[in-house]
């Protein structure tokens, strides 16, 4: 069929068959779809939507256009996880070693920052000599070897989706549930897993605004998993206010290994979420029978220091310094940290994640060597449900000593924060469950 044809059948409402979607994908990587004809079939997908058929299919030839790794060597049912990011969320340092400690091997692939989000590459390089660029034979050795690799997506796998992506974003065409199933699912598959657990996230921080659309995204992409023959589990999570209490590069790294230290006591949705998406982790690695199961092995973990002790082993095995394990905070011993006081006293209703985000990301831009930027953040020293009084911190800005932070980078902070009269209770970080 022509190019023009399965253009204009998707406009008119028509299921493409498989061979369509192949043929349009083929022939704009190979150059011989027009950039033009592309725009116009991803905006007929988005205004008339795909089936499971059709954005599995999507996904399996966007696969295809670039390397797969092969991890069937490999002993054990490997798990993979994605998130589909939010603020202060640094969870895969937590899960990926503390998973991997319990002999399920984990080969993750991992982004950097987009938009208000950070990513899990720019935060494990804050460690001194640690690379994240491993070849696909270092990568399998590495799972080989110590069961736990992450490893910055190259641009050999799924360039489809990359050269996709770039245009979906010129074209206003981001927003449609089976072109970012796809998208996403094409990037796990490349890697090999035979399972995944993907936390799609809703509310202010994320991508997904409400819980309707990130449960439309769970399902399509749980689908797309199911008919590619992995085990795959969506958890719907909540991403109101940020994510643990830091929020930046460095400072998420200094929680998250605090988390592995077995840390971070109290009320932590971060620490909830670590137990909740490692013990769905252990269940589809079958490790455990059930994720209740699952997410008390994961909670020994931590306590044990097992996890910390992988964590320790990827650190080496991928050239960094460990030291840092025994002092995290000192990667933030040239930062300065300036506190944001509560205008009034009461209850903490809200946190705006997407302002935090954006300030943590506004931040790091400031201040521009890299080495300056991994200090930048925002730790929060209070989170929704709890009571404040005037004066007492709302949280501290941290930033490398000059310039220095100006007032209305203080204020913007605090505007993130709605304080009420009222209790507030917050709501349980996991929303719902979604599987096949
Ligand atoms: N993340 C992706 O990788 N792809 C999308 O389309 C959206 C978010």
């Amino acid at each position: 069929m022509s190019i023009r044809k399965i253009i204009a059948d998707k406009r008119d409402g028509r299921e493409l068959s498989s061979d369509d979607i192949a043929r349009a994908v083929q022939s704009y990587v190979k150059g011989d779809m027009s950039e033009g004809q592309m725009g116009a079939l991803l905006m007929a997908i988005v205004l008339r939507g795909m089936t499971v058929a059709e954005t599995t299919a999507l996904t399996m030839e966007m696969v295809e256009s670039g390397q797969r790794l092969d991890l069937t060597g490999i002993p054990g049912t490997k798990v993979d996880k994605h998130s589909t990011g939010g603020v202060g969320d640094k969870t895969t340092l937590v899960v990926a070693p503390l998973v991997a400690s319990f002999g399920i091997p984990v080969p993750k692939m991992s982004g950097r920052a987009l938009g208000h989000t950070g990513g899990t590459i720019d935060k494990l390089e804050c460690i001194q000599g640690l690379t994240t660029q491993l070849s696909p034979d270092r990568f399998r050795a590495q799972i080989r070897d110590i069961g736990v690799a992450i490893a910055v997506q190259t641009d050999a796998m799924v360039p489809a989706d990359k050269r996709i992506y770039t245009l979906r974003d010129s074209t206003a065409t981001v927003e449609s549930i089976p072109l970012i199933a796809s998208s996403i699912m094409s990037k796990k598959l490349a890697v090999g897993a035979d399972a995944i657990v993907l936390d799609v996230k809703f509310g202010r921080g994320a991508f997904m605004q409400d819980l309707a659309s990130s449960q439309a995204l769970a399902r399509a992409m749980v689908e797309v998993g199911f008919q590619a023959g992995k085990k795959t589990v969506a958890l719907v999570t909540r991403m109101e206010e940020p994510l643990g209490e830091a929020v930046g590069d460095g400072p998420e790294l200094v929680e998250a290994i605090e988390t592995l230290k077995g840390g971070c006591g109290g009320r932590s949705d971060f620490v909830e979420l670590c137990e909740i998406v490692a013990g769905h982790m252990l269940t589809l690695g079958g490790k455990t029978e059930s994720p209740k199961q699952g997410r008390k092995l994961a909670r020994q973990g931590l306590d044990s220091g097992a996890g910390l002790a992988k964590f320790r082993e990827l650190i080496l095995a991928q050239g960094g310094d460990d030291s840092i394990l025994g002092d995290p905070e000192m990667i933030l011993r040239n930062a300065i940290r300036t506190p944001v006081e509560s205008p009034n006293s009461g209850y903490i209703t809200e946190i705006d994640a997407k302002r935090i985000g954006t300030i943590s990301r506004d931040l790091k831009a400031t201040w521009g060597e890299s080495h300056r930027r991994q200090l930048c953040g925002v730790w929060l020293r209070i989170k929704v449900g709890e009571k404040v009084s005037k004066g007492e911190p709302l949280a501290h800005i941290i930033s490398p000593p000059q310039p220095t932070v100006s007032a209305s980078i203080v204020q913007a902070v605090q505007k993130a924060f709605q304080i009420g009269e009222q209790f507030q209770q917050f709501s349980p970080v996991l929303a719902e469950i979604i599987e096949h």
